[in-house]
């Protein structure tokens, strides 16, 4: 079942969401050849306890981070570790989740380290692109198959593989709620409705489609080794404008 937020509830998200964007803000000013993941994430940590919210990824079925940090040919789910170090030319796709008064905003960006290639700089602005263009398809008289639709679209235009094992998801009280949202048509009907809040996030890859999981059990890796990117937001249909939750509040 799909539950719809009530207007407390949205206030909450906002202000989890809010509480994200501070940590992308912080990553992105951190980001620099050199640093370790472990140490990202260590900051990350800091950004969400200073503004009194839980990091929601830690200890969620064991995993040990409060980011996921997934470095080029990484999709998602990687472990911040001492022993990864982020280089120049390196794209890198910071997840993070945070819970405020029970309710949580997710939000993943993909960042560019120094120079990259052009190739690595179309796969960013197309993913990101994808993730817009399907916020905004989250519109009250339309189905969840139009989003994955506007995602697929973007995606097929410039030849991009698309993540198909992973996709967006409901959420609220829970990091993973109903429904599933495939970053491709699967032909949903599901009618959008206000108060509904979905984590959109598509993944998309410069090479094909197939990826794998690795030995540690968490990180995704495409199976051509090529570069993967992830973008998200966690967004609230209203009987107007999509409003993206996970953003800085003025
Ligand atoms: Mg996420
Ligand atoms: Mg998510």
């Amino acid at each position: 079942m799909i539950n719809r937020k009530s207007r407390d509830e949205i206030k909450r998200m906002r202000h989890a969401g809010h509480i994200v964007a501070l940590v992308h803000k912080k990553m992105k000013e951190v980001l620099e050849p050199g640093i370790s993941t472990r140490e990202l994430d260590a900051i990350a940590m800091n950004v969400i306890k200073e503004n009194k919210a839980i990091p929601t990824f830690l200890g969620y079925n064991g995993f040990p981070g409060c980011i996921c940090t997934s470095i080029n040919d990484m999709v998602v789910h990687g472990i911040p570790s001492d022993k990864v170090i982020v280089k120049e030319g390196d794209i890198i796709a910071i997840d993070v989740g945070a819970t405020y008064g029970g309710l949580v905003g997710d939000s993943a960006w993909s960042y560019a380290v120094g120079e990259i290639t052009e190739d690595k700089k179309r796969l960013m602005r197309v993913t990101e692109e994808s993730l817009m263009a399907g916020i905004s398809k989250m519109r009250v008289g339309n189905v969840l198959d139009d989003i994955s639709g506007a995602i697929e679209d973007v995606a097929n235009r410039e030849h991009l593989g698309i993540v198909r094992q992973y996709g967006g998801h409901g959420v609220g009280h829970s990091m993973h709620e109903d429904p599933f949202l495939f970053n491709y048509r699967v032909g949903d009907k599901t009618q959008l409705k206000s108060g509904m809040v979905i984590a959109i996030e598509p993944m998309l890859n410069l090479g094909g489609d197939e990826v794998m999981v690795l030995d540690d059990n968490w990180g995704v890796v495409t199976k051509d080794g090529k570069p993967s990117a992830h973008f998200e937001h966690t967004v609230l249909c209203t009987d107007d404008e999509p409003v993206m939750l996970t953003t800085l509040m003025e």
